[in-house]
C-alpha cells in the first residue's frame, strides 16, 4: 500500500527514541530499524551508553543523547554476559530516566511518539511506565528462540533447567520439538540464577509493552510467533530481514564498533562460484587453542577455498593467528584467506560463496538466509542453540557439527554441505527459502504489511 501524502505529513513532526543495547549484534539490527523507520517519515533520537558508543557522524540524519551509565571497570568487559546485561539493567535506570525525561520536555523537539528499546534493557519499561511514554520492543534474535525464553518457568517446573548433568543433555523437550536439552539458550555465568532472573525480566517486560518489532518473517517463523502471539498478549510486528530493506552498504558498515576488511572481495573476485566456505562466529563467541587448530585443519583437508574472520581474542590465550603453524596459509597456495573481520553482508551476497560456518547469531543466520548459502552450524551459546537446530532440524538449510570439534569430522561436514549429491536438497530448500525472504518485503508481502501495521500502531499510540 502506497503511503498518501495526507499520513506522510501526519507522521511527519514524530519522532522516535531509539534505544539499543550496547552490543554488535544489537546495535544493526537497532540501526537498521531507526532507517527503516526514518524512511517512513518518523524523526529519530538515538539514546546510548558510553560503552561501545556508535559514532553520530555516520547518521547525519538522526539524533544523539548519550548516558553515563558508569559501569565499573570489571563490568565494562562482555566476558560474562548476563553479569553485563545485569548490570546495565540495575544501573542505568536513573541515568536514562533523566535523559528521557529531558527529551520529552524538550519544545524546541517533535513531540515522541514512543520509545523503542532492546528487549533485553527490560528496566525501561518502568522508566517508560513512569513518564508516561508508550513502549516498543525490539528483540533483535528470533521468534523461535524467544519461544524457548518464555518457556523458562515451566523448563524449571519440569526439571529441565538449570542443566544439572551431562547425562541430561541429549534427552528431548517433549514440550518444546525438536529440541533437546543441550539445546537450550544457556549460557555461562557466575550465577545462574542472574540467566533466569534477565530471561524473566526480557519476557515480564515485554509483555508489559505497547508491542514487539521482530527481525524476522512470517514465511520463516509464522508457528512461533502465532505461539508468542497467544503467550504475550501483545500486537507482534515482524517486519524483517531489516538489512534487506537497505542496499547493502551504509546502515550495515556504518554502525560497525570496528573497521572491515575490504581485501575479502577481492579475494573472493578470484574464486569460482559457490566454491568458498566463510567462516565466521560472530563479535562475542570464543574457542580453545585446539579447536581452532581442528578448525584450521578440518578447513584445509576440505580442500574448499576458505576465507575466515578470525577476531582478535577469539582464541584463548592468543592475541590472533599466533597459533597456527608457520606458513600455514603459504602451504595452501592461496587457498585461505584470513581476516579481522569481514563485510559480512556483502560476502554472503558474493557469487563465489557457498556455504557458511557460523555459530548461529540472529543476524548471521538471517544473513545467510537471505543470500541463500546453507550453513555449518557451530552454535556456542543462549539462542544460537535454538537457532542452529531450526536451521539444521526445522528448516533443513544446514548441518550441525554436534560432537567434540574434530578435523575429519569437519571436512566430511563441509563436502557433505558444499559439493555431495547428499547436500543437493539442503542447498535447494535454502534458495527456495532466500526467494521467500526476498518476497516478503514486496509491496504485498508480509513484511512490508507488518511495517504499514506497524506505523499506524506506533501513530495510534500517541493519545
Ligand atoms: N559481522 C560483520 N563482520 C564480521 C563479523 C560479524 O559484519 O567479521 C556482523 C554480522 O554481519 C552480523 C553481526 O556482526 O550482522 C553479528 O551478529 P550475530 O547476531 O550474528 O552474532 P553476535 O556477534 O551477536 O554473536
Amino acid at each position: 500500500r502506497q503511503i498518501n501524502s495526507v499520513e506522510m505529513e501526519q507522521r511527519k513532526g514524530r519522532r522516535l527514541v531509539l534505544f539499543p543495547l550496547p552490543l554488535q549484534g544489537h546495535i544493526n539490527p537497532m540501526f537498521d530499524l531507526a532507517n527503516i523507520l526514518h524512511s517512513r517519515g518518523f524523526s529519530i533520537t538515538i539514546i546510548h551508553t558510553t560503552f561501545n558508543s556508535p559514532n553520530p557522524s555516520n547518521y547525519p540524519h538522526f539524533t544523539f543523547r548519550i548516558i553515563s551509565e558508569d559501569l565499573p571497570e570489571n563490568n565494562r568487559c562482555t566476558k560474562d554476559l548476563i553479569a553485563f546485561v545485569s548490570m546495565l539493567n540495575a544501573i542505568c535506570g536513573p541515568p536514562f530516566r533523566d535523559c528521557l525525561a529531558d527529551l520529552l520536555s524538550d519544545s524546541s523537539e517533535e513531540p515522541i511518539a514512543c520509545l523503542i528499546s532492546d528487549a533485553i534493557l527490560y528496566f525501561t519499561q518502568d522508566v517508560a511506565n513512569e513518564l508516561k511514554v508508550p513502549r516498543m520492543v525490539l528483540r533483535t534474535g528470533a521468534a523461535s528462540s524467544f519461544c524457548v525464553f518464555s518457556s523458562f518457568p515451566l523448563l524449571r517446573e519440569k526439571g529441565y533447567l538449570p542443566i544439572q548433568a551431562d547425562s541430561q543433555l541429549e534427552e528431548p523437550i517433549v514440550e518444546l520439538p525438536p529440541l533437546r536439552v543441550k539445546d537450550l539458550p544457556v549460557i555461562h555465568t557466575n550465577d545462574p540464577e542472574d540467566l533466569y532472573h534477565v530471561v524473566v525480566g526480557m519476557v515480564e517486560q515485554s509483555k508489559a509493552s505497547n508491542g514487539m518489532i521482530w527481525n524476522t518473517f512470517e514465511e520463516l517463523e509464522g508457528t512461533s510467533l502465532a505461539t508468542l502471539h497467544q503467550k504475550l498478549g501483545v500486537p507482534l510486528f515482524p517486519i524483517g530481514p531489516f538489512h534487506k530493506c537497505f542496499a547493502v552498504t551504509s546502515s550495515t558498515t556504518s554502525s560497525s564498533l570496528l573497521t572491515h576488511d575490504q581485501s575479502c572481495i577481492s579475494w573472493l573476485d578470484k574464486q569460482d562460484p559457490k566454491s568458498v566456505i566463510y567462516v565466521s562466529f560472530g563479535s562475542l563467541a570464543s574457542i580453545s587453542e585446539t579447536q581452532f587448530l581442528e578448525i584450521a585443519w578440518g578447513l584445509a583437508n576440505s580442500n574448499q577455498p576458505f576465507l575466515w574472520v578470525v577476531r582478535p581474542g577469539l582464541v584463548h590465550g592468543s592475541n590472533w593467528v599466533e597459533p597456527l603453524p608457520n606458513g600455514f596459509l603459504e602451504t595452501l597456495g592461496g587457498k585461505g584467506h584470513i581476516v579481522k573481520r569481514a563485510p559480512q553482508q556483502q560476502v554472503l551476497a558474493h557469487p563465489s560463496v557457498g556455504a557458511f560456518w557460523t555459530h548461529n547469531g540472529w543476524n548471521s543466520t538471517l544473513e545467510s538466509i537471505c543470500e541463500g548459502v546453507p550453513m555449518v552450524c557451530m552454535p556456542c551459546f543462549t539462542d544460537q542453540k535454538v537457532n542452529a537446530r531450526y536451521v539444521s532440524e526445522v528448516w533443513g538449510i544446514g548441518l550441525q557439527l554436534e560432537k567434540e570439534l574434530e578435523r575429519g569430522e569437519i571436512e566430511r561436514t563441509i563436502k557433505r554441505l558444499m559439493v555431495d549429491k547428499d547436500g543437493e536438497s539442503i542447498r535447494e530448500r535454502m534458495l527456495n527459502l532466500k526467494e521467500k525472504s526476498n518476497l516478503c518485503l514486496s509491496e504485498s508481502g508480509s513484511s512490508k504489511q507488518a511495517l504499514d501495521s506497524l506505523v499506524h500502531h506506533i501513530l495510534s499510540l500517541e493519545s
